[in-house]
């Protein structure tokens, strides 16, 4: 994959459980030939060689890598879900991905990422 576009760095506040240190968030656009699912298992796997341990849900982490978007596609399966079901309620994503992507419109709620910040 090529990374083709990248936010800046944010620290932000913890998310869904706030007793824990403030996190850094950021966005990119990349360019894959993978599929989705083979685009997730290269992220696990990095994630895997980061060192990344089991951790409780939304607890800190070396570090996470989500899939947002895969261009318009939608995927609704347990392993992996397009867009990513939080995407939209999250200022720690929408921030980041306003000043990469603000105009992208997000596939099933037919809003651009620049509404969905300014809405939150
Ligand atoms: P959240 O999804 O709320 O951001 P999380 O990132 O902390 O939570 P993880 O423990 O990293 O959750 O991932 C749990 C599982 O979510 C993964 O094993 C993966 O199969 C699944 N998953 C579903 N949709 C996606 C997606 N769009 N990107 C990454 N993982 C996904
Ligand atoms: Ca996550
Ligand atoms: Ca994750």
């Amino acid at each position: 994959m090529t990374v083709t576009k990248r936010s800046a760095m944010y620290e932000t506040k913890a998310w869904g459980v706030e007793a824990q240190p403030d996190f850094i968030n950021m966005c990119v656009e990349i360019d894959t030939q993978l599929t989705p699912l083979q685009l997730l298992e290269a992220l696990q796997a990095i994630e895997q060689q980061t060192g990344r341990q089991k951790s409780y849900k939304w607890g800190p982490r070396k570090i996470d890598l989500d899939i947002l978007f895969y261009g318009g596609l939608v995927i609704d399966e347990e392993r992996l879900k397009i867009p990513h079901p939080y995407a939209h309620l999250r200022r720690f994503v929408l921030e980041p991905l306003a000043e990469i992507a603000p105009e992208f419109v997000h596939p099933t709620l037919g809003n651009t990422i620049l509404w969905l910040l300014n809405r939150l």
